[in-house]
């Protein structure tokens, strides 16, 4: 193949100041893990740019890592040259002859911040576009609507040929924010939620509550799917399994049904919290849309948020469910969210839940349970993993452990 690097585009970075650097190191650690399998690949930093060197590897893997990578706003396979004006020619020539199918147009076009170089922008465009006019068939230059551009960057380092200029994600690179717990249940929102956490930077890892064996092993693997669906963007993803049963028990003989939600989601949030302050994480994450279900209502979020200190981020709290299902499906959740089988919540839904829960009478409820040892002990008995793109982890094998540990 051709190629020997890939150039990194990385837009909003670059404009973050004082920052820049230490963001920069960020994402160029970040591309470095989601490409450490294969081995012969060198990610560099030269003259504010990132490259990542191929030497061999193949391209096309290469290219769907990245555009996964958080903080890549566009990237471009590339040949490098060194500063001859042949060499640049030759290797214009057969940059586009590759291109499949075979442009009728094209044009070429000369960046030159290396200001020593012999010739002008615009000349090394003429001698470029003439040498490859006559050495192809059938191929004009358009320079309004070209179906092909040949780009020419022209730097200290040596000469970058390009024709292929591929959209990234955007958004910051991973763990550029800091540290959340997402709190991920099997549904559609949660996993876009975190997904929209990642992409503003945040190092994320997941809660899950769960109810085994009450709740099927299924249950438990549509979490670990989504888990590695997302991992996919962050390189591995941890997930930290609560045992609720015992919970949701105590919940089913003290609260009115009508209250069952309130209580569960209240109890939701303290364990969190407190697994946040053990992961050093700053925030929550939920994936809450206003109005969506009666848990959702304001005064619901009011009285469920009541019992905790840390920020609880909704990235989806404004956005409409059509808009979300769009985005669970471009980013591959949405299949294994659709998944029919219950989680401890569906198990749970009381016929009249209540749209305006009250403090007062959720504190009134709590009272007749043992909150304190309760969040202890599934606290104690939570599980954590860490998921990556490639293994495949089974909830049998995570549900056994935690079931040997259990009776120890
Ligand atoms: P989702 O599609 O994410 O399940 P939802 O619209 O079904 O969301 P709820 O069931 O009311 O909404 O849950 C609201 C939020 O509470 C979820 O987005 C998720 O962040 C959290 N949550 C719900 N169930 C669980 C669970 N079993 N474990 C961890 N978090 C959960
Ligand atoms: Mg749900």
């Amino acid at each position: 193949m051709i190629y020997d690097s890939i150039l990194i585009r990385y837009g909003e970075i670059a404009l973050k100041g004082k920052n820049r650097y230490r963001f920069e190191d960020r994402l160029l650690q970040n591309i470095r893990d989601v490409l450490k399998d294969l081995p012969k690949i060198k990610v560099i930093k030269t003259f504010g740019r990132i490259y990542v060197e191929l030497h061999g590897e193949p391209h096309d893997i290469v290219i769907e890592r990245l555009k996964k990578v958080f903080g890549i706003v566009s990237f471009s396979p590339v040949k490098k040259t060194d500063l001859d004006v042949e060499e640049i020619k030759k290797t214009a020539l057969q940059l586009l002859k590759q291109i499949n199918p075979f442009p009728k147009t094209f044009k070429v076009e000369t960046k030159r911040p290396y200001k020593l170089f012999p010739l002008s922008s615009p000349e090394l465009t003429y001698e470029v576009g003439a040498y490859i006019l006559r050495n192809t068939e059938n191929l004009t230059v358009d320079v309004h609507h070209p179906d092909t551009v040949v780009d020419i960057e022209i730097r200290q380092e040596g000469a970058f040929i390009y024709s292929q200029t591929i959209q990234g994600v955007g958004g910051m690179p991973g763990g550029s924010s800091g540290r959340a717990l997402v709190l991920i249940s099997g549904g559609i929102d949660s996993p876009v939620a975190s997904y929209f956490a990642m992409k503003r930077g945040l190092q994320v890892e997941g809660i899950h509550f769960h109810t085994y064996p009450v709740t099927t092993e299924e249950s438990l693997q549509k979490v670990l799917d989504l888990a590695k669906v997302l991992s996919h963007y962050s390189g591995s993803f941890r997930l930290h399994l609560v045992p609720f049963l015992e919970i949701q028990k105590e919940i089913k003989i003290y609260a009115p049904e009508s209250y069952n939600i309130t209580i569960m989601r209240r109890m939701f949030l303290r364990i969190a919290e407190r697994l946040a302050k053990k992961r050093h994480a700053l925030a929550l994450v939920t994936g809450e849309s206003l109005g969506q279900v009666a848990s959702q209502t304001l005064e619901s979020m009011y009285t469920i948020n009541h019992v905790v200190r840390i920020p609880i981020l909704r990235p989806l709290i404004t956005i409409d469910k059509l808009d979300i299902v769009e985005v669970a499906k471009k980013i591959g959740t949405y299949e294994a969210s659709v998944r029919p089988f219950e989680d401890c919540c569906s198990l749970f839904v009381p016929r009249n839940p209540t749209t305006k829960p009250k403090i007062e009478r959720a504190e009134f409820i709590e009272q007749k349970m043992e909150v304190d040892k309760l969040i202890e002990d599934a606290i104690q008995r939570t599980r954590t993993i860490t998921i990556t793109p490639q293994d495949d982890m089974k909830a049998k094998d995570v549900l056994f452990t935690d079931i040997k540990e259990f009776m120890k």
